[in-house]
């Protein structure tokens, strides 16, 4: 018998050898007994030699006076709320369509090191890429159609020339208008930002290697920088900030966050995936990791989210990658589709329950807390749930 995998009381299918040999080696589960598991039937399934296999369905009953411990519910929590992302939805915050998660694993083990083959796995998937993986996929195509022997990596690192002079001409727009904002701020402390803006320039059109422009890092230092203009000014003006001010803090902070990165820039990502620590695999992958549905707490854990299925929702790699920290009126303001997004996400959930794939009680709880994070911005119609 060969386990799928093993956690918590959901259903899980474990297919059943012939030889009839329990092989654990490659996955993390516990070990089966006959208390804690009951057989629930059987059904055939091929393998992908197109053999019959005979599988088997489990479920597991937690023994008696055996307390689940928090570890194995906020396991089994994040399990049930990832699966529902396997019916396919949409992103709740961009509204794009969500490649299931076990479609996803599925696909990442496929992926061979051939250019060839890779391309026909992808062109199943190319719905669901977002704009700038849809866009490096079909230049990747039209490459591969002139230079049928060269991996994805290759063709990257032939394209890279052309692409490091637009994210250069990118990334200069962006801090250029930085520049331009911080005009609006008192004259003493422009030099500060304008010291930082000057070395960012020079990190950008410098080759060498080791003073490569980190975006992060750029975003981080401009933070501190605003941060401590800002409390040296509420001293001078007795804990005030006018408006205005606060308005151009705000757009200047704004502003660095659309330096470009592989996500939403297509030089970006040529740059970034052609250097050498990355792979054909590694970026055949990315052209779809942003797209799989992960898991979002809508409070931060570092705000003090909990897992629980009050605060979880299936967002996509990409939105939930570039949120950060933020919370969700911040996550609006990045986002002012997202109350439109949301709905059709719980009209996804709405129809799902009724087909008993969705717990009713989940899309209620989850609702209400973005309700509530939202101060009523997020205010999902669940009419329909009692249909
Ligand atoms: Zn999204």
């Amino acid at each position: 018998m060969k386990i799928l995998a093993v956690t918590n009381n959901i259903i899980k299918l474990r297919e059943v050898y012939k030889n009839n040999l329990y092989d654990y080696s490659q996955y993390r589960v516990p070990v089966l007994s006959r208390d804690t598991f009951t057989f629930s039937g059987k059904i055939s399934k091929k393998d992908n030699n197109d053999n019959d296999l005979e599988v088997a369905r489990f479920y597991y009953k937690p023994p008696e006076n055996e307390p689940i411990s928090n570890k194995a519910e906020e396991e089994l929590i994040k399990d049930t709320v990832n699966n529902y992302a396997n019916y396919i939805l949409p992103c709740p915050c961009c509204g794009d369509i969500m490649i299931p998660p076990n479609i996803y694993y599925k696909l990442q083990r496929e992926i061979t090191r051939n250019p060839r083959t890779t391309i026909l796995l992808l062109n199943k998937m190319e719905k669901y890429m977002h704009p700038v993986e849809k866009n490096i996929f079909s230049m990747i195509k039209k490459e591969h159609k002139k230079h049928p022997d060269r991996n994805f990596h290759e063709i990257l690192i032939s394209k890279r020339p052309q692409a490091e002079k637009e994210l250069i001409r990118e990334q200069t727009e962006i801090l250029n208008s930085i520049l331009l904002l911080s005009r609006n701020i008192p004259k003493k402390y422009q030099q500060e930002i304008n010291n930082l803006i000057k070395n960012t320039y020079s990190q950008i059109f410098n080759q060498e290697p080791q003073a490569t422009f980190r975006r992060k890092k750029f975003i981080e230092k401009l933070e501190n920088c605003i941060e401590n203009i800002e409390n040296q000014e509420m001293e001078e003006h007795t804990n005030y900030l006018s408006p205005s001010e606060k308005r151009t803090y705000y757009r200047i902070i704004k502003k660095a966050y659309k330096m470009p990165t592989s996500y939403n820039s297509v030089p970006a990502f040529i740059v970034k995936y052609s250097k050498q620590e990355y792979s054909h695999k590694n970026i055949a992958t990315r052209l779809i990791s942003g797209s799989v549905a992960t898991l979002e707490h809508a409070l931060p854990s570092v705000l003090g989210g909990e897992t629980s299925y009050n605060n979880l929702i299936n967002e996509c790699a990409k939105c939930n990658s570039t949120r950060r920290e933020d919370d969700v009126m911040t996550q609006l303001k990045e986002h002012p589709n997202m109350p439109q997004n949301m709905q059709r996400h719980f009209n996804r959930l709405i129809e799902l329950s009724k087909q008993n794939k969705v717990d009713k009680s989940y899309i209620c709880e989850i609702a209400a807390t973005y309700y509530q994070l939202s101060n009523g911005k997020i205010d999902i119609d669940l009419s329909e749930l009692w249909e």
